[in-house]
């Protein structure tokens, strides 16, 4: 790189790309620090976006950056545990966070995220971030710091500099894809179709804000959260050959059809009244080979996404944002010699807790470890372990692990003998236009 460009001087320590959870976390962590960061997102806020049930845990993300009373100050609806409710609806096992001990407070929030993404940014900018909306285009790296190109809402084509770039833009994979790390989750690959109703039935009291995950045929299932307003998100998640074979074009079509072979679900949204249109979302889980490199981290979705089943993406880009504010301080910013040991301690961590959400995820595919998660209580305190991964506990402790291992081998074994009742009513195929 000619020495001229390398003297250029920066006008942020990061430019973070994409203001979600992820961006935001990060950019918020970064402003509280003192350093200058600018985070470029594409929408103008609020704009609509997936994914609207939060895990408890992420209350300590909130408390760190002290945006807790802001959300707090928003109405949401208030979620104390998650249901797993079979096709038929005679089996319903509750997964109620206050049964955790590792859970405090044992309740969290289901959001529209419109709003909820719009309060974060809003927070990261009051904790110093500087905002703008624009499109990344492209970006280099050179011997110290990288030179990002944004289209402005201007419609004017602006370069920024940066001592490093922190991807959070989502599936969108603005830095891990021109690097060329993302790597499809082959076994996870789905489907998903979805709309807002209004006057879904809830349960009373407490349990009024829970998700209810109702279990499908063929492995499928079907999610129904709460939202302010008398609203409730609700999708079908399939097979991703099962959408493209079935859906013809028509996602409201085989969103009928999911209900139609769930009569848990049938009651669930009877006198209901769809908002709006179906949307759509596929192949959604992936990782990346890498998720840092000389100047770049990625963040959230951008660098990896595993099947939102136990609603894990926003937790997982809230603490992916964070981390990655803290290592792109750490090894560009402050720079110095441990720059290789922190990036590798970065990239280990999001490693590993992708391979052990994964397993949960897979283990809800896999029917006989699906009959376990369905399973009458209590199971040698199985239960409550796995009640703190769904509330958002990725690293346990050794007695936690050691229950999680068990409820995975009582999985391989429920393959020869039944050890817990068959999840009832899950055989038939989801078939759309007689097919
Ligand atoms: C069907 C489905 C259901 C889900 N349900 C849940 C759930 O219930 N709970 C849960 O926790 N998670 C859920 N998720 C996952 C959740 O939506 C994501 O994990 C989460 O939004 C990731 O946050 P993020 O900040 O990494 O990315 P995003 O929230 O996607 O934010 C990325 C941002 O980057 C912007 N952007 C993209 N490209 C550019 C660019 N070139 N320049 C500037 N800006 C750009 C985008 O506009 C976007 O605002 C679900 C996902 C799917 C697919």
């Amino acid at each position: 790189m000619p020495a001229a460009q390398m003297a250029t001087p920066f006008d942020h320590d990061v430019v973070v790309v994409g203001a979600g959870p992820a961006g935001a976390a990060a950019a918020a962590r970064l402003g509280r620090r003192g350093r200058s960061v600018l985070v470029l997102e594409s929408e103008p806020f609020p704009r609509f976006h997936v994914g609207e049930s939060l895990l408890p845990l992420g209350d300590a993300v909130f408390r760190e950056l002290g945006c807790r009373d802001r959300l707090a100050a928003a109405g949401f609806v208030q979620k104390h545990g998650a249901q797993l409710i079979s096709p038929d609806g005679a089996h319903r096992v509750l997964f109620d966070f206050a049964e955790s001990r590792h859970v405090d407070p044992p309740w969290t929030f289901q959001v529209h995220r419109a709003e909820f993404d719009a309060l974060m940014l809003e927070h990261a900018v009051a904790c110093g971030a500087v905002a703008a909306v624009g499109r990344a285009r492209d970006y280099a790296i050179d011997g110290d710091g990288v030179t990002l190109t944004y289209d402005g809402a201007d419609g004017v084509a602006h370069s920024v500099r940066a001592r490093a770039v922190i991807d959070a833009s989502g599936r969108a994979g603005f830095v891990a894809r021109r690097q060329g790390v993302r790597i499809a989750d082959r076994e996870l690959q789905k489907a998903a179709v979805y709309a807002h109703f209004r006057g879904v039935a809830t349960d009373p009291g407490r349990r009024a804000g829970d998700t209810r995950i109702v279990a499908l045929p063929r492995l499928g299932w079907m999610w129904f959260i709460p939202l302010k307003h008398g609203q409730t998100s609700v999708g079908a998640v399939f097979d991703l050959a099962d959408y493209q074979q079935h859906a013809k074009g028509d996602p409201a079509a085989l969103f009928a059809a999911a209900v139609a072979t769930s009569p848990a679900a049938a009651d669930l949204l009877r006198g209901a009244e769809r908002l709006g249109g179906f949307r759509v979302e596929s192949g959604f889980s992936y990782r990346a080979e890498r998720y840092c490199g000389d100047r770049w981290l990625l963040a959230g979705d951008a660098g990896s996404f595993l099947d939102p089943v136990f609603s894990t993406g926003v937790l997982m880009a809230l603490r992916g944002g964070l981390e990655a504010a803290d290592a792109a301080d750490a090894a560009f910013v402050r720079g110095g010699a441990r720059r290789a040991a922190v990036l590798r301690r970065f990239d280990e961590r999001l490693h590993r807790r992708y391979r052990f959400v994964r397993r949960f995820v897979t283990g809800f595919y896999d029917p006989h470890t699906r009959d376990i998660f369905f399973a009458p209580r209590p199971l040698l305190g199985m239960t409550k372990a796995v009640t703190t991964v769904l509330a958002g506990g990725f690293d346990l402790g050794w007695l936690d692990r050691s229950r999680l291992r068990l409820f995975f081998l009582i999985g391989r074994m429920q393959k020869r003998y039944d050890l817990v009742p068959r999840l009832a009513g899950a055989e038939p195929q989801v078939a759309v236009g007689g097919s």
